[in-house]
């Protein structure tokens, strides 16, 4: 079926903005791309405003603030209560750093719903360390005491590697201490500086595996307590995530100067035109734009995901994925144990977790754009 014979799409659930990438973090696992997008390229308050009012006449349920450092933008406030006034569940998702107590009543009164606040280490020295960032700690810290003494539902997101899988029991305990509703223990997924990184942060596969058993102890044991989630490391699964829920499925990404994509990492995909949000309209670009249509469904799938009885359960997995993994955005994810691909990725990242080498290099603004 060709993109101008398929049915309008449903709606998406929500709509993840990248309001900056400016961050004071420095985080190795960052699925921000190599090249961040500079500070002049932003999209103005007002553009934003008319995003969130588009996203919400779409149908859209909840925007998703984030970055980069997504209170970096000094019209955070401005952007927080346009979002509520159009109906849309707010969900802040920051690293925590720089939020002042009056920045951040200032945020709840203009109707945030949700705070997602990042760790990346369960103790004070390795979260200084691999988010390279001196003092994050106590920072994050009093972000979280703010959100749950506001009485606003707080999710602690922690995002493991080789250099931290080993604290995946210390960070239940974390966000225990810390009062969250839910864990979200990512393994880190390959993209962006991530993907540079690579060699220095995949685990091996029995430490993934046994971090893996302990957070299904852990949920279990902590069942109306604790809502824990975790995000599986993809090259040592047997079946791929559907990523973003699906291509153009559930979710539109916006980037900081406007390029709407089903996911953050789409535009590492050649051949593929995103329209912008500062010259179309979000509904436009979801109905309309080849880009979200391409990978819509299942009619573009090949062998073996055409015939697979999991083609709209995991929709094939991850197309950028699949471009840096096997060189085709529309094969199936090499995350895939039925890809010809599976072995060898396999392989790799055995292999590169068992060297345990690989040198850090730190995401930073200026190494990328020169600012
Ligand atoms: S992953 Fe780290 S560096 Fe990247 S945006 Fe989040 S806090 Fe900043
Ligand atoms: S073959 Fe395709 S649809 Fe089937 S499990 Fe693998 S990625 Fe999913």
């Amino acid at each position: 079926m060709t993109a101008h014979q398929a049915p309008p799409p449903a709606p998406p659930i929500g709509v993840l903005v990248e309001l900056t990438h400016r961050c004071p973090l420095g985080c190795p696992h960052c699925s921000n791309p190599l090249a961040l997008e500079r500070p002049a390229a932003e999209l103005d308050t007002e553009t934003w405003k008319r995003v969130f009012s588009e996203a919400a006449a779409l149908g859209a349920l909840h925007v998703h603030l984030s970055g980069g450092e997504p209170t970096a933008r000094r019209d955070i406030v401005a952007l927080i209560r346009h979002a509520a006034q159009c109906g849309l569940y707010t969900n802040l998702i920051t690293s925590g750093i720089g939020v002042s107590a009056k920045l951040w009543a200032e945020m709840v009164e203009a109707g945030l719903d949700h705070a997602q606040l990042s760790f990346q280490g369960a103790d004070e020295a390795t979260n200084d360390r691999l988010g390279h960032y001196q003092g994050a700690w106590a920072k994050k810290r009093a972000f979280a005491a703010m959100v749950t003494g506001a009485g606003l539902p707080l999710t602690v997101n922690a995002v493991v590697s080789r250099p931290n899988l080993h604290q995946v029991g210390a960070f239940v305990d974390l966000a225990l201490e810390l009062g969250a509703r839910r864990l979200e223990v990512a393994h880190t997924q390959y993209y962006g500086w991530a993907l540079a990184n690579r060699a220095a942060l995949m685990p091996p596969r029995a430490e993934t595996e046994a971090a893996i058993r302990l957070v299904e102890a852990a949920r279990e044991k902590l069942k109306g307590r604790l809502v824990i989630d975790m995000v599986v490391p993809d090259y040592y699964a047997r079946y791929p995530k559907p990523c973003a829920g699906g291509w153009g499925r559930l979710a539109i990404n916006v980037s900081p100067s406007g390029k709407a994509m089903p996911c953050h990492a789409a535009e590492t995909i050649p051949g593929l035109e995103f329209w912008n949000v500062r010259d179309k309209s979000l509904g436009d670009i979801w109905r309309d734009n080849p880009a979200f249509n391409a990978f819509r469904g299942a009619d573009w799938m090949r062998e073996p995901c055409r015939t697979c009885d999991r083609r709209e359960i995991d929709w094939g997995g991850c197309r950028c994925q699949a471009l840096a993994l096997a060189g085709d955005a529309a094969a199936t994810d090499p995350a895939c144990s039925k890809s010809p691909h599976h072995a060898r990725i396999e392989a790799m990242a055995a292999a590169e977790a068992e060297a345990g080498a690989g040198e850090i290099r730190w995401r930073s603004y200026k190494e990328t754009v020169g600012a």
